[in-house]
C-alpha cells in the first residue's frame, strides 16, 4: 500500500490528477493507551494490537481502497509505556501499516525529546496543525500540519489536531503553544484546497463534543476521525462496557449545511473503526455505504507477526509486573481510600527530608485495590503516570488556599484531615497554624497547577525527581498488610 502509493505519487507527478469517483474504507483507532494486549472485562477479552492486525489484513485483502488512520493517545496506561516509553507502539503501529496518526495529549507525557524520539521510529506522518512549535524546533521537523495520501491515483489530505488544552493538562509542553481548534485546522484545509485536493479528513484529538462542534463551523471538510474523549458510538453496550455516547458515524452539517460524518472507537482498541464512504467524481462525500465498529473479541484470530513482536516486547513487561510486593487487608474499592496509602507513601519517601504531610489528588489515584497478594501491576494501575514527587513550602493559610482550589477533595496522609469547606483543618494531630510555615509533599502535576491547584503552582518548591511509583511500591512492602484500620481520615 504504502510503496504502491509512492509509485503513484511518482507517475503522477506534473500531472492532472485522475478525477473519478472513490469508494474509499477507513479504518481507525484511538486512544490505544499502550495496550499493545487485549484488556479482560467480566470474564472475556477485548482488543489487541495482534488481532486488530488480522482485521486489517482481512479488509485489505477484500476491498481495494483502504487507509488505516490513528487519532492519537497511543501513550501510558500500561508497563509497555512505562518501560519503553512508546517506543513498542512505533515498533508495532508501524508494521501494522498505519498511514497517518495525529498527536494525543499524553505524547508529552515523557517530554519532547522524547516524543521526537517516537516520531523518529514511526514510518508514518505524525500530524497536528494547531501547536506552534516555534520554540522547539527539533519538535517542528518530525510534526507536520497535515499530510497526503495517494489512494487509486487521487489525493486525499489528512490534517491533525489535538485538544488545545494539553497545555493544561500535561507538564511536558511548556514550551509550545495549543492554538484554539477551528483557525487552524481551516487554514490546513484551504492550503489542500489549494493544491487541488477535494477529499479531506480531518484527523482529530479534541473530543467527540468538540469535534461536532468544529464540524458546524468548517467549511471543506469531509470526515472526521476523533479520539481523546474515549466516546464508544454505536457499539452495542456488551456486559462491562460503556453505553455508546452517540451514533456511528454522528452526522452534523458543517457551515455549507454539508453533512460530515464523524466517528470515534472508543478507547485501548476494544472496538476498531471501520467506515466505507463514497466520493463522487468531484470529491464531495456522497454517502456512506457502510459504518460499524468492529468489537475486537476472541473469535478474531491474532495475526501471528504482530503477536511474535508483542510475545518479544512482553518479556520484560511480564517479569515486572507479577512480582509481588505485599498485600491487603481487603478489597479497598473506594479511590479516596486507595488515595490514603498513596499519600502515606509520598510522605513515607520523604519524610527525611522534612516533610510534615502530603496532599493527593483523587484524578490521580486509577484503580482499586483487590485484597491480598499486590504485584507491580496492581500498584502501577493505581499509580500509572510515573510523577515525581514535590515539595512544597506553604504557610498554613496557603495550606486552607490548596484544599479550597481543590474544593476540599484532595486526599491528606495519615494524621491529617480537614473538612471539604476546609475547616477543622488538622496536621498531624494538631490544628493548623495558620502563620506557620509547612512542608508539604506532592506530584508533580498538581505541583504544576493542574487540577486548577493555581496556590501550589505559585508555592516555593522543590522537585526531589522521587518517582511516585517507587514510593508506593516501597511502601507497600514497608506496611504489609494495608489497613486503614484505626485511620482517623474519615469524614470525607
Ligand atoms: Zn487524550
Amino acid at each position: 500500500m504504502r510503496f504502491l502509493s509512492a509509485l503513484s505519487a511518482i507517475i503522477l507527478a506534473g500531472a492532472c490528477v485522475a478525477q473519478k469517483p472513490l469508494t474509499l474504507t477507513i479504518l481507525h483507532s484511538n486512544d490505544i493507551h499502550a495496550h499493545e494486549e487485549p484488556t479482560a472485562i467480566k470474564g472475556k477479552t477485548y482488543g489487541g494490537l495482534a488481532r486488530i492486525t488480522t482485521i486489517i489484513k482481512q479488509t485489505r485483502a477484500k476491498e481495494k481502497n483502504v487507509i488505516l488512520l490513528n487519532a492519537g493517545d497511543c501513550f501510558q496506561g500500561t508497563l509497555y509505556f512505562n518501560i519503553y516509553g512508546g517506543l513498542s507502539e512505533a515498533a508495532i503501529l508501524s508494521r501494522m501499516g498505519y498511514d497517518a496518526s495525529c498527536l494525543g495529549n499524553h505524547e508529552f507525557d515523557k517530554g519532547i525529546p522524547n516524543l521526537v524520539e517516537y516520531c523518529k521510529h514511526v514510518n508514518f506522518p505524525m500530524l497536528a496543525s494547531n501547536i506552534d512549535m516555534s520554540r522547539e524546533p527539533e519538535l517542528a521537523k518530525v510534526i507536520k500540519p497535515y499530510t497526503v495520501l495517494t489512494v487509486d491515483g487521487m489525493k486525499i489530505g489528512v490534517v491533525g489536531l489535538i485538544t488545545d488544552t494539553t497545555g493544561n493538562i500535561t507538564l511536558g509542553a511548556d514550551t509550545l503553544t495549543f492554538q484554539e481548534h477551528l483557525k487552524p485546522c481551516q487554514k490546513a484545509v484551504d492550503e489542500l484546497t489549494a493544491q487541488g485536493v477535494n477529499k479531506i479528513i480531518v484527523l482529530s484529538h479534541i473530543g467527540y463534543e468538540e469535534d461536532q462542534q468544529l464540524a458546524r463551523k468548517l467549511h471543506n471538510v469531509d470526515l472526521i476521525v476523533g479520539g481523546h474523549s474515549h466516546t464508544p458510538l454505536g457499539t452495542p453496550a456488551l456486559d462491562g462496557w460503556r453505553a455508546p455516547g452517540g451514533p456511528y458515524p454522528t452526522i452534523v452539517k458543517d457551515a455549507d449545511g454539508v453533512e460530515v460524518p464523524i466517528v470515534q472507537a472508543w478507547e485501548w482498541g476494544k472496538v476498531f473503526g471501520d467506515i466505507k464512504v463514497q466520493f463522487d467524481a468531484k470529491g464531495k462525500l456522497t454517502k456512506v455505504i457502510e459504518a460499524k465498529p468492529i468489537v475486537v473479541d476472541a473469535s478474531i484470530p491474532e495475526d501471528p507477526e504482530i503477536a511474535k513482536l508483542v510475545d518479544a516486547f512482553r518479556i520484560p513487561v511480564t517479569a515486572m509486573g507479577g512480582a509481588v510486593l505485599g498485600t491487603s487487608s481487603e478489597a479497598f474499592t473506594d479511590k479516596v481510600k486507595v488515595g490514603y496509602f498513596v499519600a502515606d507513601s509520598y510522605l513515607m519517601a520523604t519524610k527525611k527530608l522534612g516533610v510534615d504531610f502530603a496532599l493527593m489528588n483523587p484524578g490521580g489515584v486509577r484503580s482499586n485495590l483487590e485484597a491480598g497478594k499486590i504485584t507491580f501491576n496492581a500498584a502501577n494501575s493505581v499509580c500509572p503516570f510515573r510523577n515525581s514527587l514535590v515539595i512544597c513550602e506553604l504557610t498554613g493559610a496557603q495550606v486552607i488556599q490548596v484544599i479550597n482550589d481543590s474544593k476540599g477533595s484532595l486526599i491528606p496522609s495519615k494524621g491529617t484531615s480537614f473538612n471539604r469547606d476546609a475547616t477543622n483543618v488538622v496536621i498531624n494531630g494538631q490544628p493548623l497554624d495558620p502563620a506557620k510555615t509547612y512542608k508539604v509533599v506532592v506530584n508533580n502535576f498538581m505541583a504544576g497547577g493542574g487540577d486548577n491547584l493555581a496556590t501550589l503552582k505559585e508555592a516555593k518548591k522543590l522537585d526531589t525527581g522521587l518517582s511516585d511509583i517507587d514510593a508506593f511500591v516501597d511502601f507497600i512492602k514497608a506496611n504489609s498488610p494495608l489497613t486503614l484500620a484505626g485511620d482517623n481520615r474519615g469524614g470525607r
